[in-house]
């Protein structure tokens, strides 16, 4: 806030304007720490690049960023003693949503566990959106700050879907709170560092930190996101991108209901006057998410679904502040902005492996969406009993075949099955235009509930799938449903490849 009012108090749509290097800097900086993803983010941001991506007109907007501001929750952490050179029955790596609330189920059956992370008391960075039902079911209602009645869809300037569907957004200090304090009193003990190896010996395994200590576990959970620290891979890494920049603003006003959030904007008419991003739109289109918290407070995202490689970040930003400057909303204060890369689909890990792992580094991102908060927590506790069972006082497997046991509890084959219908979803989704894309999703909401709410939050399984897939392919119009044809041909071969290829 301070560097804001350092700054700007007005959001301009002026052409070029000032950069500082220090601010160049910081833009290069992004949620997602992967060298793989630096295809577009590590440019300074007010150079043009070929095809026109970079131009100068996000730039005012860009200035109204604070610096990045790291807020720890203030909790005195039982911190891990070296000296007494304990086994621990579990090592998290990573304190993300995935980390923490495995750690805290596993120490709830009286098991010893150690979590690692470089920041254990940082307030996650991103913002975090979910079906208010996924965190109803489980028990989670009190860490959801905003809660919208409904979402609205715009296809396009004609076309606007109500969806009945109550979202809510993450309130992430109460949640990691509450894991946090979960863990303390279960007994976990945390470790400052970043693992930055493991070596595994027949019943336990060392994990060698970037300050020299070592920590010695029976189970090893990977937990560190998209990063992957550990978790092993043996197939190319093909994922498609969503990539969003989204900013938490103070708005003189905005158009929309606060009683309903913006789940999908697909209108293009913001980009009118500039024939060359609306090409680029068209081929490849970005929509906004918005979360209105009040008349003059909103959370703003313009957002690639997927695409591969991802669109650039610059891009998104250009096509960002065209459309809120088409829509009247002008910014007067950013509070906070989220560089968003998620990777999507691409192969799972090794399975089985001796490291096991859980949320983005054991493929759990939706193949088609980009969500995961609500399947992680939800996959928690199968991950903990799993280790709690194999683990616990009848110690009856260790090193390898306990590992395996979890991976299958995690990744039966239902859910591989799953996942390769969500992946099928994306390599359509990867081929559709703005035109193409309008139709997919408007036949994806007139759906029944039952089986839209379901496709989002991993609730369908194979045989109802396809059931989903027939509906989906009625309910489409007769181009959509010729687009379907030729685009899902080959991805749909390749599925069924991978279906019969994937036995039990
Ligand atoms: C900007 C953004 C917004 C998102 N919004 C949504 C959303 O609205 N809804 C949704 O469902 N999903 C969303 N996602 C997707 C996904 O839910 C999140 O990425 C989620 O944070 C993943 O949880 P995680 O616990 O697997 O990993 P992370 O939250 O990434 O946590 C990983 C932790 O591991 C630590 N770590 C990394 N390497 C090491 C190491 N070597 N040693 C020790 N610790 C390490 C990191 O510091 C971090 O604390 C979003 C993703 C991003 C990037």
């Amino acid at each position: 806030m301070d560097t804001l009012l350092k700054t700007h108090n007005k959001l301009e749509f002026l052409p070029q304007l000032h950069v500082f290097p220090e601010k160049a800097s910081h833009l290069g900086s992004i949620k997602l720490q992967n060298p793989e993803l630096s295809f577009c983010l590590k440019r300074p941001y007010n150079k043009r690049v070929r095809n026109g991506c970079v131009k100068a007109t996000s730039g005012a907007l860009l200035e109204l960023v604070p610096e990045t501001k790291k807020e720890n929750l203030e909790f005195d952490l039982p911190m891990y003693d070296p000296s007494k050179g304990l086994v621990v029955d579990l090592a998290v790596v990573g304190g993300g949503p995935a980390g923490l609330a495995v750690a805290q189920q596993v120490s709830k059956a009286g098991l010893s566990v150690c979590l690692i992370d470089p920041s254990p008391k940082l307030i996650w960075p991103n913002n975090y959106g979910v079906w208010v039902d996924e965190f109803e079911a489980m028990d989670l209602l009190d860490c959801l700050d905003t809660t919208w009645s409904g979402a609205v869809v715009y296809i396009d300037d004609k076309t606007k879907k109500d969806l009945g569907r109550p979202y809510g957004r993450v309130n992430r200090k109460q949640l990691k709170s509450k894991m946090l304090q979960k863990c303390i009193s279960n007994g976990v003990k945390f470790h400052q560092a970043k693992v930055v190896k493991v070596i595994h010996e027949e019943s336990k395994s060392l994990l060698i930190c970037n300050d020299g200590i070592t920590i010695q576990a029976a189970v090893v959970l990977d937990a560190t996101g998209f990063s992957r620290c550990l978790v092993q891979y043996d197939k190319p890494y093909n994922p498609g991108y969503q990539v969003a920049y989204g900013i938490l603003a103070e708005v003189e006003e905005h158009p929309f209901d606060i009683d309903k959030m913006v789940f999908m904007d697909w209108r293009d008419s913001h980009l009118d006057n500039n024939l060359e991003v609306k090409q680029r739109n068209s081929k490849i289109p970005t929509f906004l998410y918005a979360m209105p918290f009040s008349s003059d407070r909103i959370f703003l995202e313009e957002t690639s679904l997927v695409a591969r490689p991802g669109v650039p970040m610059e891009d998104i930003q250009e096509r960002m502040v065209a459309r809120l400057r088409h829509l009247g909303i002008k910014v007067k204060s950013i509070e906070e902005d989220e560089r968003c890369v998620i990777p999507m689909g691409g192969p799972l890990p090794v399975l089985p492996q001796r490291v096991v792992g859980i949320g983005g580094t054991a493929g759990m991102v939706h193949p088609s969406t980009g969500y995961m908060v609500a399947r992680t927590l939800a996959a928690a506790p199968i991950v903990a009993n799993s280790i709690v069972q194999y683990l616990g006082s009848g110690r009856s497997l260790s090193g390898n075949e306990l590992a395996a046991e979890v991976w299958k509890d995690l990744w039966p084959i239902q859910r591989r099955r799953q996942r390769e219908f969500f992946c099928f979803g994306m390599d359509i989704l990867l081929k559709l235009d703005l035109q193409a894309t309008r139709r997919f999703f408007d036949a994806f909401f007139d759906l029944e509930p039952h089986y839209w709410h379901g496709f989002l939050s991993s609730r369908l399984f194979l045989p109802e799938l396809i059931f989903f897939g027939l509906s989906l392919f009625s309910h489409a119009s007769n181009t959509s449903r010729i687009e379907i044809m030729t685009k899902g041909t080959l991805p749909l071969v390749n599925m069924i490849n991978n279906l019969v290829q994937d036995r039990e």
